[in-house]
């Protein structure tokens, strides 16, 4: 039997707007989260991204907030923390999709890189929902605009994430601030460690969701390509660019300058390339997210906070140019394709030497990554479990640039974010390619 948001007791303002923005039913997470929460308990829930986790957490909110808050005051009925300032602004915008039928609903979001001003503004009025990276929101806390007596609802969402990212102490901060009575609703890829000892603390009794693996339920298809050096990667990356089924693509690399450097190579090359990492300001970034969902950008070269909460349905395809540093990123960042009931397909790049890093992986993820060749260009290196690592902070092949994508190894001189997404790429892009790969297992 197919459960509806109707089942779940939520009202008909938000079961309506749900309608409107084509939700069907709710996934797994929300089933479980949904009631679990709206019953008032506390939640530690391990979904990962695209499992539909916003919805799961924003959703019993806002039926909360259809009711008039008891107490006095102009601060937030609930507060929702992400690691990064694209996922808070998508929270956000979820927010003010699910919530379109409350016009009342007054929602802000606090992050980093944007003008003081007009949160400053949104602040000094009542406020029904905060969603906040953990700096911008102690910068307004310090300056005491921000009042938490009628905190209903926190929200850690990727938790981990946020530890990871050294906000450990902003979050203790934030929390002691809210009321002791509040409900906490975190959600987290891993309990382990620290995040597990500062989840005991914040929750009472809560409840357990583990909802399995976003790629574990059949929407992205994964290949795994070993290649001998950097030189056949860079071969190996043109000819998958070319294959005419790729709509949007995001490209991980390990490092920012790799980022602008990759980006701006396949620019060279004539496809609709930018890059997006956190060293770029704001506005560049907001402006790149925009051009990538208009469809002004075709490949997006991303580092992995970057493209944390990007949420770009016709994202076809994924590649991991760089391994990910920590494992269960490679879960973070295949979760960019595959949305909203769409097939994806992420591809890893692996150089021969670097096996045992697949392997860990591969340990993570309690399953083998499906190995694939192209024919024709197949890695002719052996296995070298003992070789160090090689490659890192030289994409392009080491000295003199060889094995670069173009005889030149010369970077745009144009600062990244300021390249117009809109440029139209100077030779085909993705259509003007040999076609589809061949691939063999
Ligand atoms: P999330 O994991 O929250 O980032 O959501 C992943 C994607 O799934 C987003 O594009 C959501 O808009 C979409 N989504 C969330 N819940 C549902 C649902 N019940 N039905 C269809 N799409 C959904």
């Amino acid at each position: 039997m197919t459960l509806h948001f109707q089942d779940l007791q939520l009202d008909k303002p938000l079961t309506d707007a749900l309608r409107a923005a084509g939700y069907e039913s709710p996934t797994p997470v929300q089933l479980q989260a949904i009631p679990a929460a709206l019953n008032g308990a506390d939640l530690m829930a391990s979904a990962q991204t695209g499992s539909g986790k916003t919805a799961a957490f924003l959703l019993p909110i806002l039926q909360k907030l259809l009711k008039r808050s008891d107490k006095p005051g102009k601060g937030p009925r609930a507060l929702v923390l992400t690691p990064t300032r694209e996922l808070a602004q998508q929270v956000e915008k979820n927010a003010q999709i699910y919530g379109k039928n409350m016009p009342w609903l007054r929602s802000v979001s606090l992050v980093g890189g944007t003008s003081f001003g007009q949160q400053i503004r949104m602040l000094s009025k009542p406020v029904d929902l905060i969603v906040a990276t953990p700096g911008r929101l102690m910068d307004h806390m310090r300056q005491g605009r921000v009042d938490f007596s009628r905190l209903e609802v926190l929200v850690l969402d990727e938790a981990d994430r946020m530890l990871d990212m050294g906000f450990i102490e902003d979050i203790e901060t934030i929390v002691a601030a809210t009321p002791a009575s509040r409900q906490t609703l975190l959600f987290s890829a891993t309990w382990d460690g620290v995040v597990g000892k500062l989840a005991q603390k914040l929750t009472r009794e809560p409840q357990k969701i583990d909802i399995e693996r976003v790629e574990a339920q059949g929407k992205i298809d994964e290949q795994l390509l070993y290649c001998d050096d950097m030189r056949h990667k860079n071969r190996l990356l043109d000819h998958i660019l070319r294959d005419a089924n790729i709509d949007q693509c995001v490209i991980f690399t390990s490092t920012k300058v790799m980022s602008e450097q990759l980006a701006d190579e396949l620019y060279e090359k004539g496809f609709a390339a930018n890059c997006l990492h956190g060293d770029m300001p704001q506005g560049w970034r907001n402006r790149t997210l925009m051009d990538l969902r208009k469809g002004r950008i075709k490949i997006l070269v991303a580092t992995d906070v970057a493209a944390r909460g990007i949420d770009v349905p016709t994202i076809t395809h994924v590649i991991n140019y760089d391994l990910p540093k920590q494992a269960e990123d490679y879960v973070h960042r295949i979760g960019r394709t595959g949305r909203a009931g769409r097939h994806g397909l992420a591809i890893t790049f692996a150089e021969v030497n670097e096996y045992m890093k697949v392997h860990k992986i591969e340990r993570y993820l309690k399953r083998q990554l499906p190995e694939m060749a192209i024919e024709g260009m197949e890695p002719t290196r052996k296995r070298n479990k003992n070789a160090a690592p090689k490659g890192k902070g030289k994409p392009w092949g080491g000295k003199g640039g060889k094995g670069g994508f173009g005889d030149k190894h010369k970077r745009s001189s144009a600062p990244h974010g300021k390249r117009p997404g809109g440029d139209k790429p100077r030779s085909g892009g993705f259509k003007s390619g040999g076609g589809k790969p061949k691939m063999k297992k």
